[in-house]
Order: structure tokens, then C-alpha cells, then sequence
């Protein structure tokens, strides 16, 4: 996919989508490839909030639907060279009755156009945003030849969108040469970068390119990860730290007074057994600030927490762990300590939370 822009940081077009082809192909997606174009589009409709869109090749308007419920669209219109499919999906873009019980603020016209993409037309000059999703490779080579003069020199909107399927998956569909019946070519990544850029470098848009399918991971290098999976760790340490020390001060009290405790402590027991440590990281915890109590309130170092090694490698800088947990836990009044009360273990959280 590419999107190309004037004036503005530019987007991107789409590359390879199959599963309308071949459906019980091995390769699924999830959501399915069409949803991500049209998420793909909505998403640069939320960042970029365009007042007039037009859809170019609409085909059963399926997109123009979705485009038509945001508030910044003005004006939104869709062309295809296929009247047919233009009459028998036009209705589905009337108001509908809750839409007159609760009003747009702002006006919105939907407009159908018959006509073909390579021919002039004036009331599509001044746009927004225009797309263009699967319809390039219908477009015979005289008429490819033609779409950048008109979409991107005459009509000139500030930002295009462009989709095509990729053809790199091709080997992958049984005797195909093309997908579609309709379908005058089929670019690779590379052929198709390489027309976009022609195109975009000749109108003087930017270009940039993307798959439709993109996803990123959880990884420690995002804050709001780390932060959680810290927190999460830092609370399973607090907690044991705090049944030891509750252990300590039975022990202590049963020396003194040999009766048989009531408490009983063996739900806890996973959280007692704690970590294997080798001797280094013995010697680290050791050599860091001991957990303290401060009438009932149990105070733990951070620099004590951060000598754990799970903790450790998350996070080594006392500095850094303060922010990332304070606004999830206790401090002391320094910020040099997770404070917990003793007795009760549901009082982690600071108490504006
Ligand atoms: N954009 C829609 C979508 O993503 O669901 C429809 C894509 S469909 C694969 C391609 C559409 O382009 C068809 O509806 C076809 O009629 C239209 N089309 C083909 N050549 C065209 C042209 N020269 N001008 C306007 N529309 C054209």
C-alpha cells in the first residue's frame, strides 16, 4: 500500500492480499485483508480528519459506509465505472432513522459519480484525501498511463491512498496467473515502489509504502510494558519479603510465649520458597539496605528490591524504578522505600489510585 502526500508527513500504499482469491488457501489473515485496508484508511482519516474524501473505483461502496460516520467528513464521494454496482449499492448510503433522532453536527453529502478514473472531472477537484483500494491493476496499460495525470496532477489531492495486491504471493495459488478475471497486471513490491515513486517524485508528493498487515510485540523496551511487568514483579517480592517478615516476628513470639499459632501461612508458601540465587547474587542481596518497619508499616529499600535478580534485570538504576512504579505503589516520604502495611497486604496502591 502507498500513501502519498502534499504538505503533510506522508502515509503509505498496500502491498499483497489474497484471501478473497482463494479462501481456503493455507494463509489466512486475521482480521481478513480487506478490513485492515479499510482500518488502514479510517486510520488516516483519524490523524489526519479530512473534509472531503472521495473513493475512487468504490465499487459496492463498502468503505464509503464506513468513512461516512466521522464527524470531520464533509463531503465524501464515491466513482466507479461500474454503474450497475453503483445503483444497486447507493441506498445503503441514505441516513438511516437514528441518524435523524441524533444528528451530525456538521454537514455531510454522499455523492455517487459514474465515470472512469482516467477522465477529468472538476467536482473532484480540492479533495483531501482520495483512495484508490484495488483498483490500479484493473486499469489497462493505456489507462495506467493516464491515472497519475489525472489523480495525482489534476485532481491533486493532499493525500492519496493506493492498494494493489501483491503479486509476490502468487506461487502460492494453484495454475493463476492473474487473481481476478478483471485484473490487467499484478506488480510485485519492488514494481509497484518502483511506479510510486516515479509517480509521486513527478507530482511532487511524498511516498511511503507499507504491508496491510502490521502488528508489533510487547517488548521490555516499551515503557508502559516494562512498567507493567515490573510492578508486577516488585509486588510478588514485596509480598514475600513481608511473609517473612511476619514469620520472623511469629517465630520471635513463639520463643517467647511456646503456644501453638493460629496463623496460618501455608497458602503462602510459593511465596516463601522464593528464588534459587547463585552466590553473587546472594552476596548482592546481602549487601543491600534491609527491609525495616516503622510501627505498623513495613518499609522495603528499593535499593534492596533492585539486588533481586528478576528485578535487576528489568531495571538497575534506583532512579529509573522510582518513577516507573511510583504512581503504582506506596513510597516513603524520601522515595527510598516501597512502604506496605505489615498485616494487611491490600494496600499497595497509593491511595489517590
Ligand atoms: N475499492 C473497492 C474495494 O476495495 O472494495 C472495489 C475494488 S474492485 C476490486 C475494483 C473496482 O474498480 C470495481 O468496482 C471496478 O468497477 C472499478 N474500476 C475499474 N476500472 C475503473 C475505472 N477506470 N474507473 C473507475 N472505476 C473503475
Amino acid at each position: 500500500m502507498e500513501v502519498a502526500g502534499k504538505n503533510i508527513p506522508c502515509n503509505s500504499v498496500v502491498g499483497g492480499n489474497f484471501e478473497e482469491v482463494c479462501p481456503e488457501k493455507v494463509i489466512r489473515f486475521k482480521p481478513p485483508l480487506y478490513k485492515q485496508r479499510y482500518q488502514f484508511v479510517r486510520d488516516l482519516v483519524d490523524r489526519h480528519e479530512p473534509k472531503k474524501v472521495a473513493d475512487l473505483g468504490c465499487g459496492d461502496t463498502k468503505l464509503l459506509k464506513l468513512l461516512k460516520i466521522y464527524p470531520c467528513i464533509q463531503l465524501l464521494v464515491g466513482v466507479d465505472i461500474n454503474e450497475e454496482k453503483l445503483h444497486s449499492n447507493g441506498h445503503h448510503l441514505s441516513p438511516y432513522l437514528g441518524e435523524f433522532v441524533k444528528p451530525r453536527d456538521l454537514d455531510l453529502t454522499v455523492t455517487l459519480y459514474h465515470g472512469s478514473v482516467v477522465e477529468r472531472d472538476s467536482r473532484l477537484l480540492g479533495f483531501d484525501l482520495i483512495t484508490c483500494i484495488e483498483l490500479i491493476e484493473h486499469l489497462n496499460s493505456d489507462d495506467l498511463a493516464r491515472f497519475p495525470e489525472v489523480v495525482f496532477g489534476y485532481l491533486s489531492p493532499s493525500m492519496i491512498v493506493i492498494s494493489t495486491p501483491n503479486a509476490e504471493f502468487n506461487p502460492l495459488f494453484p495454475t493463476v496467473t492473474l487473481r481476478d478475471a478483471d485484473h490487467k497486471f499484478e506488480w510485485s513490491r519492488m514494481e509497484f515502489q518502483t511506479w510510486a515513486s516515479r509517480v509521486a517524485n513527478c507530482y511532487n508528493y511524498c511516498v511511503e509504502f507499507t504491508g496491510v498487515y502490521t502488528t508489533s510485540y510487547p517488548s521490555l523496551q516499551q515503557e508502559k510494558v516494562l512498567k507493567f511487568v515490573l510492578v508486577g514483579e516488585l509486588l510478588i517480592q514485596v509480598e514475600r519479603l513481608r511473609l517473612k517478615h511476619q514469620r520472623m516476628l511469629r517465630d520471635q513470639e513463639k520463643e517467647l510465649d511456646p503456644k501453638p499459632s493460629d496463623t496460618d501461612f501455608s497458602q503462602a508458601s510459593h511465596l516463601l520458597l522464593g528464588e534459587a540465587f547463585t552466590e553473587a547474587e546472594k552476596a548482592r542481596i546481602e549487601n543491600s539496605p534491609q527491609p525495616f518497619c516503622e510501627g505498623e508499616k513495613f518499609c522495603i529499600p528499593l535499593r534492596r528490591l533492585l539486588a533481586y535478580p528478576k528485578l535487576h534485570r528489568l531495571c538497575v538504576a534506583e532512579e529509573r524504578m522510582r518513577s516507573l512504579i511510583a504512581d503504582s505503589v506506596c513510597l516513603s516520604n524520601d522515595g527510598s522505600a516501597v512502604v506496605v502495611d505489615l498485616h494487611n497486604s491490600w494496600d499497595y496502591w497509593p491511595e489517590d489510585n
